[in-house]
């Protein structure tokens, strides 16, 4: 097994050579901190709202080497919050918002196809499947809140049988669908979209990590490298988990890590489980295992288990976890018997922004705009960032800008070191609990007690 920090998906895509970094002085009309998905999707919506613009992308390593380029590629939306999001503002934006998240869906499909990207965009369901008792009907409150709602269309139940049609595993019980989703080449989507913006003119540079933004009196910005800097009327900071090493933004965010194991290529074994419509599965544990297929037959199967991330500490095993690989192999061995004796060849991982309610936070700071906390769910949701975060850089305020997504009330994490022991004590009785529910075992009261906290908190973690 080839066991990574950057995994198979950059690999089969071929990055391409890194540009070279920002060296002395430059302006532009908008300067992009981060180039991954968030950020890239930013420069192409401001070109997309004016032809004209002059903008900069700062990476720090190379566009599309961090989860942007490694993730599971489930690509999704937002229906499943909608009942919660109805009760907390209101029907009206929290369907606008679902509906947004769906349109964004779709464009990324629309993009590959207009820029000629081969990033495998498939429009499938996403499904949630109970392998445990406990976990059965995890998805009721969405289902029958959306039914409620007026849109049960969006999200729907699924008999054991219905489940086995789709795909055969003797862990599987019912489960349910959601059917605006699509499944991606992560890697290739990053490489795509970093291409489509280098043919609009964008100022890539890549080994360029900012180190400090400063806010003139005129209301502009210059983004400080220590090659060179970017003077700028604004700044968009779009860094993922390491948002925590940010000023005042850190507190609304913890980071963890997920893993992924990658089969060699098995058509023989998706055909015998009925696995061959490439739909995007997912358990309902806490911790879930998300698990879908390539086009060339293997099986990618991730678990969002890994470990915290003491504040922003660079960990290595971030990326490259042994033990959690182990863990994940395991399970997708148990999950799929038919998979005895044949390899796994690829592992890999990547750091998760944890937001305190599982959704992105998008905030303004005089000329500095910043957007994180995807908590595993940044594929689609990067889409809609990116049309978010360009509005709120160019000063137009319109429906984007007024999503619930956009300057929530703060809901905060303690300081370290309670977060790191706080949130590894909560996510190892998290890990324990779907493992005992799994075998059908009994919890015991302090683990039950422990898993109960976030929800006790008002925090809405993990999965
Ligand atoms: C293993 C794994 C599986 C996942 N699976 C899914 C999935 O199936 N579906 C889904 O929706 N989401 C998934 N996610 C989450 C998804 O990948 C992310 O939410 C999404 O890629 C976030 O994009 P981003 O641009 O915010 O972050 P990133 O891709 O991390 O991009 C941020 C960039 O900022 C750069 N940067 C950081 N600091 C600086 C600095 N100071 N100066 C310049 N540049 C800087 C980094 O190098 C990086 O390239 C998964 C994540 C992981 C790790």
């Amino acid at each position: 097994m080839r066991h990574t920090a950057t995994g198979w998906w950059i690999e089969e895509a071929g990055a391409p050579e890194p540009s070279a970094p920002l060296d002395g002085r430059h302006e532009a009309d908008v300067v992009v901190i981060g180039g991954g998905y968030l950020g890239m999707w930013t420069a192409w919506h401001l070109l997309e709202r004016d032809r004209d613009l002059r903008v900069v992308v700062l990476e720090r390593d190379r566009c599309g080497f961090g989860p942007s380029g490694r993730n599971g590629g489930f690509v999704n939306g937002y229906w499943d919050h909608v009942p919660e999001l109805a009760e907390r503002f209101g029907r009206e934006p929290a369907v606008r918002l679902a509906r947004e998240a769906d349109s964004s869906v779709r464009a990324i499909g629309e993009f590959c196809r207009a820029e000629s990207v081969g990033a495998w965009y498939r429009p499938v369901p996403q499904i949630e499947i109970s392998t445990a008792a406990a976990q059965d009907g995890a998805w009721r409150a969405s289902v029958d809140g959306l039914r409620e709602l007026g849109h049960g269309d969006e999200h729907v139940y699924l008999s054991p049988e219905q489940v086995q049609g789709i795909c055969r595993s003797p862990l599987f019980r019912a489960g349910a669908a959601q059917r605006t989703a699509a499944t991606i080449q992560p890697a290739r989507l990053a490489f795509g979209l970093r291409a489509a913006l280098l043919r609009r003119g964008v100022g890539v540079y890549e080994g360029s990590e900012v180190r400090g933004v400063d806010q003139s009196r005129d209301g502009g910005v210059v983004v400080r490298c220590r090659g060179g800097r970017v003077s700028a009327r604004a700044a968009v900071l779009a860094v993922n988990w390491r948002t925590l090493r940010w000023p005042g933004l850190s507190r609304e965010l913890s980071a963890a890590s997920s893993h992924i194991v990658l089969t060699e290529p098995v058509p023989d074994v998706l055909e015998e489980i009925g696995w061959t419509g490439h739909e995007a599965l997912a358990d309902c544990r806490r911790m879930l295992h998300y698990f879908r297929t390539t086009e060339d037959g293997r099986i990618a199967f991730g678990w969002g288990g890994g470990r915290m991330v003491y504040g922003a500490r660079e960990d290595p095993r971030i990326d490259v976890d042994a033990e959690v690989i182990a863990i994940a192999a395991d399970t997708l061995r148990r999950f799929f018997p038919a998979l005895r004796g044949r390899e796994i060849t690829h592992a890999w991982g990547g750091p998760i922004d944890v937001a305190p309610r599982r959704l992105p936070i998008y905030r303004s700071n005089g000329a500095l705009h910043a957007g994180w906390g995807f908590t595993g769910h940044g594929v689609g949701p990067s889409h809609l960032g990116g049309r978010i975060l360009a509005a709120l850089a160019l000063g137009e305020r319109d429906e984007l800008t007024s999503l619930p997504l956009v300057e929530p009330d703060a809901k905060r994490f303690p300081p370290e070191p309670a977060r790191w022991i706080g949130g590894s004590a909560i996510r190892a009785a998290l890990v324990r609990k779907d493992a005992l529910d799994e075998r059908g075992e009994p919890v015991d009261p302090l683990t039950a007690g422990i898993a109960k906290l976030p929800k006790l908190l008002g925090m809405n973690l993990p999965r």
